[in-house]
This record gives C-alpha cells, sequence and structure tokens, in this order.
C-alpha cells in the first residue's frame, strides 16, 4: 500500500467538524426534570420488600447472577511488539552471586563449622591399649619438650592407621605443623558441645583428609609416625573444648568407651 493513498483514504474517511452548539440554561432545567420524573417512577415502581435486607425469600432478581449464556465472554488480546520478545539479556551483563563458604578457622573452638551432631566416639586407634604418655604434668621426655604434656601419646606401632574419634569437619590438614608434624584437626558437635581433635607426628605423604571434608567417626585419616618434634612413632592426640582449652583426652574417651 503506498502512503499517499493510505493518507487519501484516511481524510475522505475524517468527518467534517460539527458545529457546536452552546449548551443553554433551559437544557439543564429539562435534564433535571427529566432526571427526578425517572427517580420517582423507580421509587414507585419498585416494592419496599426488594430492597430490606431481611427479607425471607428472594424478591428482587437483581441479585440473581446471570445466566452463562448471556455472558459474553470476549477473548482478551495483547499485542507485544516484536523487539520486546526478541529482547533478551546478554549473559555477561549480570554476574552470579555464590554464597560465601562456611567460615573456618584452624584455632581450636574458634572455628564456626557447621556441624552435624553425633554421639558416637571411637578411639584414634585401633588398639588403644598402648600408651606412652598421659596428659599433664611430666618430665620432659626430650630436650625442647615441654614438661606438660597438652595431650596423650598412643604407640599402636608405626604406620598403624589413625583414625577421626567422631562425626565432624577437618579444619586444619598440613604437612608442615611445626614440632606437630604431620597433623589434622577435626572439630565435631558431640551431642551439642563443640570439641575439637588434633592428631599430630602422622608420616609424610599418609594425610587422608584436607581442610573442609567431612569425615565420620572411624574414619582413618593418616597414618602413625614420629613427624615433627618426636622420639619415636607415636599418635599424639590433643583435645580442646570450644573455648580452645585443652582437655585431658584420655578421661574423656574411657568415659565414653569404657
Ligand atoms: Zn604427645
Amino acid at each position: 500500500m503506498s502512503s499517499s493513498l493510505h493518507g487519501r483514504r484516511k481524510a475522505a474517511a475524517m468527518p467534517r467538524p460539527a458545529r457546536i452548539r452552546r449548551l443553554q440554561p433551559r437544557d439543564a432545567y429539562a435534564a433535571l426534570a427529566m432526571t427526578f420524573a425517572g427517580g420517582m417512577l423507580f421509587v414507585t415502581s419498585v416494592p419496599a420488600l426488594a430492597v430490606t435486607a431481611t427479607a425471607q425469600e428472594p424478591v428482587a432478581d437483581i441479585y440473581a447472577p446471570a445466566p452463562v449464556e448471556d455472558v459474553i465472554l470476549a477473548a482478551q488480546h495483547l499485542d507485544i511488539p516484536e523487539e520486546a520478545l526478541a529482547a533478551t539479556m546478554p549473559t555477561d551483563a549480570y554476574s552470579v552471586e555464590v554464597a560465601p563458604p562456611p567460615i573456618q578457622s584452624s584455632v581450636a573452638g574458634l572455628g564456626e563449622v557447621s556441624l552435624l551432631k553425633s554421639d558416637l566416639v571411637v578411639w584414634p586407634v585401633v588398639d588403644p591399649s598402648r600408651t606412652s604418655s598421659g596428659f599433664g604434668p611430666r618430665s620432659a621426655p626430650c630436650a625442647g619438650c615441654s614438661t606438660y604434656h597438652d595431650g596423650v601419646d598412643f604407640t599402636p606401632g608405626n604406620g598403624s592407621p589413625v583414625l577421626s574419634i567422631a562425626d565432624g569437619v577437618v579444619v586444619l590438614a598440613t604437612e608442615n605443623g611445626g614440632g606437630l608434624g604431620v597433623n589434622v584437626e577435626i572439630q565435631h558437635n558431640i551431642d551439642g558441645e563443640l570439641v575439637t581433635s588434633s592428631y599430630a607426628h602422622m608420616q609424610f605423604g599418609s594425610l587422608a583428609v584436607s581442610v573442609g571434608q567431612s569425615v565420620t567417626a572411624g574414619q582413618q585419616i593418616g597414618l602413625v609416625g614420629t613427624t615433627g618434634q618426636s622420639t619415636g612413632p607415636h599418635l599424639h592426640l590433643e583435645m580442646f573444648r570450644a573455648d580452645g582449652v585443652r582437655f585431658d583426652g584420655m578421661a574423656w574417651l574411657h568415659a565414653r568407651l569404657g
């Protein structure tokens, strides 16, 4: 279709401007009179019961729903411009924020780790009957060794598996633990109490877990060795409360395992 033809047709269809007659006062009076007459007619022709809320019978059919066939169901229609449909967000126009990982601390008791509560506790070695040094004051076993033993020493033999004492999350797993040598720390929620266990002097290359990993009670985390400040193959186990204070892990384990 040419635009000129379209323009002519449009002009031809345009109605001629009508003459505008100003509204006269007598017109308004006539309209008012008509309205009043109509109102009077309505009031006198509708029964009083029809507008009474307490009527027991339906006397006015204006409350009845209109029959379905009388309702004209006009199909609704919405025109959407094509450019609106085609507009998609380019994938590089926004970035997705990944939820930050839970805060974890290698400082015993200070980690804010979501831990599953469990009351299952096991010994950290297969044969816990062989021990060499208990928790507390002692005569230093070596030059530079502490006179106060911060943990308990198990001597099940070089290369024996070292096991997590309970379900938990690994908060430290290193081969450079200083005097502790190859060292793993695991935080546990044992029946509602936050407890951290630390396993020291394990063999180089024996680490079986990494930081952030969830472990289960009895899961192997390494092998007994003599790394760090150690006079012979043994597992040095330290245990901490939520406040970071060490306690006697042997007494604690015996209380639960007999
Ligand atoms: Zn020790």
